[in-house]
């Protein structure tokens, strides 16, 4: 298979733990036969520095030829003083491409037990599960928005909408990922107060039609947030909105011990990205420390979910696992009686994980 990657390293760590997932993409390569061609572009702060702006066309032109877009991190204490932002670019980046579905996995390793806060006993069965969120509707984007006033005090609003056509869309994508996975389904919403969220439990109740091998569940966002950290092993995937899903998101990431363990994809109609969740670590920038796990399993995403290659996904996670089960570990997710690594070498010791597996 040939396959042209577009790769965006961004700021800070980004370009780190992105030079160890392509170093693990290129073992992948090697070792089943594929050909992976990478073309760089600029994004975040480096694209500011560069052009002015934090998403120049020609970054968005390249994403748009690409068969995959994958990304480091932006943003850094540089480019908080004021002018454009390089989150910015992730927004931009997210629309330019018609991104509407988030997937975060979050999996607590067995090897990484210690580093969850919740109580061992809460998450003995171990943790799997898989959050869609939706990324292009909500309150984030709803119009009207802005400032008023009324009776000479401030206001401001934001406007709550969903079209079916978006929650169908997405409620189809996640039956379907529930299909390959555990099978059940638990949709997050709030229709015991939200009209928008009537509508969203009602046209998931309609998709859900077409699944019935898929068991549905339904939770409100309040008591999701409490039966996340109560009961995480219970999870298989969690289907929500925008608002709810970036809430709901980062407390599930806190369960896994780190954020340098958690990747991502953006998928849309057309293109999708991958990218791991966490920023671009200012404090540890520059030293060789971060973690690229995160990074080299959003790359074993792009393999599954992009390429459809199974195997080849499958070994960068059992690598990963492996270099884990080893006890080889970088500064953050580091206990006593293991081996402390460098990022480089995390990716060194994966790539040779890979070439190893039958
Ligand atoms: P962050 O995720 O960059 O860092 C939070 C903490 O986690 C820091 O202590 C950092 O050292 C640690 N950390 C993060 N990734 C790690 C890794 N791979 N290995 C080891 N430790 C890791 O979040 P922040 O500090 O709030 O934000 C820093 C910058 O990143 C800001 O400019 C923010 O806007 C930006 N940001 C970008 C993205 C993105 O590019 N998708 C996401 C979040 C934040």
């Amino acid at each position: 298979m040939k396959k042209n990657i577009c790769v965006l390293p961004g700021d800070g760590i980004g370009p780190e733990v992105t030079a160890q997932a392509l170093k693990v993409l290129d073992a992948v390569a090697d070792k089943f036969g594929h050909v992976f061609e990478y073309e760089q572009a600029l994004i975040g702060g480096s694209a500011i520095d560069a052009c002015g702006e934090p998403l120049p066309q020609a970054t968005l032109d390249l994403c748009r030829k690409s068969d995959a877009v994958f990304l480091g991190a932006v943003g850094g204490p540089k480019w908080d003083k004021g002018g454009p932002r390089p989150e910015a670019g992730l927004l931009a980046i997210r629309k330019g491409l018609g991104l509407f579905a988030n997937l975060r996995p979050v999996l607590l390793y067995p090897e990484l037990l210690g580093g969850c806060p919740l109580k061992p006993e809460r998450v003995a069965g171990g943790v799997d599960m898989l959050i869609v969120r939706e990324l292009t509707g909500d309150v984030y984007f709803g119009q009207p928005a802005g400032r008023g006033s009324e009776q000479g005090l401030r206001t401001a609003f934001n406007n709550m909408i969903y079209r079916e056509d978006e929650i169908e869309r997405i409620a189809h994508l996640a039956f379907r990922l529930a299909q390959s996975r555990g099978k059940r389904l638990c949709s997050v919403d709030k229709a015991n107060v939200l009209e928008v969220s009537r509508l969203w439990r009602e046209v998931v109740i309609e998709v859900a039609v077409h699944y019935p091998d898929v068991e549905l569940s339904h939770l409100y966002i309040d008591n999701a947030a409490m039966q996340l950290i109560l009961r995480p092993g219970d999870f298989d995937v969690i289907l929500t909105a925008n608002l709810f899903g970036d809430i709901l998101s980062d407390e599930a990431a806190v369960v896994s011990g780190s954020i340098g363990m958690l990747p991502s994809a953006s998928l849309g109609e057309a293109h999708a990205l991958y990218e791991p969740i966490h920023g671009s670590a200012p404090d540890i920038a520059g030293r060789d420390i971060a973690n690229p796990m995160a990074s080299v399993l959003s790359a074993a995403m792009l393999l599954r979910h992009s390429f459809a290659l199974k195997k080849e996904a499958g070994a960068v996670e059992r690598a990963v696992s492996a270099t884990l089960a080893e006890g080889f570990r970088t500064g953050d997710i580091m206990e006593a009686g293991m081996r402390r690594i460098s990022c480089t070498e995390a990716g060194d010791i994966i790539c040779k994980k890979i070439m190893e597996q039958n």
